[in-house]
């Protein structure tokens, strides 16, 4: 782990072992976190917030962050390596969403000498009003397995640009990229103690941090599940918590879309990375005429996907991350089976390939009320939706609890704004899909998640605002006189 500036083992000695997706065999050890090794890691966190860091000005933060930007990008294939193999993911795709990565640091570097109060125009003209963004506190960020480095970077950028010390937790699948970020950020210079990393299961590392009355805040990334104990347990100290959650995001396909290019995207938002992507879009809700066009190009599409190691060039499509993922994924294909979902592609396990593979699949004739259509599969499943009126259309698209992300096909500009303000999600995008970007505001409406990452706005999850009430006439006043 990393705390105070350095690496150190558990309080216990005690380990655990990551696996790499594709062999299923065990490549690295970790120390396994237990309370007191939390308990270390936000003292070395306060300790830092009221040491030199919490002496720095903007100016010099933003200095720091830019080092750290530029040390980024020097070892983005390097940290996309380890990320391959400690997750699974495409060794492509991981190496071009590193080597953007830095641009979440510079963008809010730029922000950390500009947090701005104000000064208010009040009804009592012997006071001067102000405002001040001052840094939360201590953070922890809790972040899943499926792009460990990078959603811990979403939280880091503007915590560190809002002047807080950090303690990341990342995933017991996927902890060394976490760890390797520590040592950058001592080679950057910033000062011991600003960022430490605590490794170890949910069940006990997680929990102890969401229960931590020295924590200020929980950014936290996972599943609702999760995401509702996170919230519970901060809610016992009044913890800030921001939480970033899972979804069943919808392509809505009208008869004028491009149907190539709506194919694709579909392909891109749920079958990169074996469809453990948070935004997944799992349901495509297509108009009745162009349906069984539109399927046989997805169909198509699925069955030219080659499977293989993540870090091969030649494939499309890693592993999923265990067999419990692997397990879960086919128990939603053999229950859509059995309520007579039909299958167009994939639907199979490959038993020929090590670790954990399921086909690209996509199933039609699935109705709204099956678990395949309700929950989040989090893997490479796709099913097919029908509709007639444009109404039926949004209506299909919100029947979720739900509101991550969404994309509306077509070619009518008109419909394409009036269908993307009627959808209930954060993000939709239109003839597109899956795109982000450090200056735009991510994250879910209801079982999605609560606040949002990216944008100018997020910086404000970091910071409180406090207003400074100063007297100016110098005369003693009461302020409640006597008529
Ligand atoms: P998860 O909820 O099981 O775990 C997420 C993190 O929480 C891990 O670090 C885990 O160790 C920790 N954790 C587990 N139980 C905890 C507890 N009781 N207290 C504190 N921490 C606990 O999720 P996962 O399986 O790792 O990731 C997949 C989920 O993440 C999916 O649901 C996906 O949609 C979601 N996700 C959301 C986004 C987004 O931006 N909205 C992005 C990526 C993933």
């Amino acid at each position: 782990m990393a705390i105070g500036g350095g690496r150190v083992d558990a309080c216990s000695g005690r380990t655990f072992s990551s696996s790499d997706p594709f062999t299923g065999e065990a490549w690295a050890t970790f120390p396994d976190a237990a309370g007191e090794d939390v308990d270390r890691a936000v003292t070395s966190a306060r300790d830092a917030l009221g040491g030199p860091w919490g002496d720095l000005t903007g100016f010099e933060r933003a200095r720091l962050m830019r080092r750290l930007a530029a040390l980024l990008e020097r070892d983005a294939e390097r940290l996309a390596r380890i990320e391959t193999r400690d997750s699974g993911m495409l060794l492509r795709h991981v190496a071009i969403a590193l080597a953007y990565l830095p641009e979440w640091l510079y963008f809010y570097s730029g922000l950390a000498d500009k947090l701005e109060g104000s000064t208010i125009p009040g009804d009592k003209p012997n006071f001067l009003v102000y405002t001040r963004h001052e840094p939360v506190g201590v953070v922890a960020a809790i972040v899943p397995w499926n792009s460990p480095l990078q959603l811990l970077c979403w939280k880091l950028a503007p915590a560190l640009a809002a002047g807080c010390t950090f303690i990341a937790k990342p995933s017991e699948l996927t902890p060394a990229t976490a760890i390797e970020l520590a040592d950058l950020i001592d080679e950057a210079g910033f000062p011991p103690g600003v960022f430490n990393v605590v490794t170890g299961a949910g069940s006990a590392t997680g929990k102890a941090l969401t229960a931590h009355r020295g924590v200020d805040k929980l950014a936290f990334t996972g599943s609702t599940a999760t995401g509702i104990e996170v919230a519970r347990s901060a809610g016992n100290n009044l913890t800030r918590v921001s939480l970033e959650l899972g979804g069943k995001s919808p392509h809505v396909v009208f008869a004028d879309a491009d149907l190539e290019a709506a194919a694709n995207g579909v392909a891109l938002g749920v079958f990169a990375h074996s469809g453990q992507l948070c935004l997944a879009g799992s349901r495509i809700i297509v108009h009745r005429s162009v349906h069984d066009a539109l399927v046989q190009r997805v169909a198509a599409h699925a069955k030219t996907i080659r499977l293989g190691d993540p870090a091969d060039d030649d494939t499309d499509v890693g592993p999923l991350a265990n067999q419990t993922q692997r397990d879960r994924v086919m128990a939603y294909l053999e229950s859509a089976r059995g309520d007579g979902a039909v299958i167009a592609a994939g639907g199979e396990q490959m038993r020929d390939l090590p670790g954990f593979f399921v086909q690209p699949t996509v199933l039609t004739g699935v109705s709204p009320d099956m678990a395949v259509a309700r929950e989040e599969v989090f893997g490479p499943v796709v099913a097919t939706f029908v509709f007639d009126s444009e109404q039926e259309a949004i209506d299909l698209a919100n029947d979720t609890e739900y509101g991550l992300a969404a994309a509306v096909w077509t070619k009518d500009v008109h419909r394409a704004h009036r269908v993307a303000h009627r959808i209930k999600a954060g993000t939709v995008w239109v003839n597109s899909y899956r795109v982000v970007s450090p200056s735009a505001p991510f994250g879910g409406m209801r079982a999605s998640g609560i606040g949002r990452e990216n944008g100018l706005e997020a910086i404000a999850a970091y910071t409180e605002t406090k207003t400074v009430w100063v007297e100016t006439s110098g005369e003693t006043r009461d302020p409640f006189p006597k008529s």
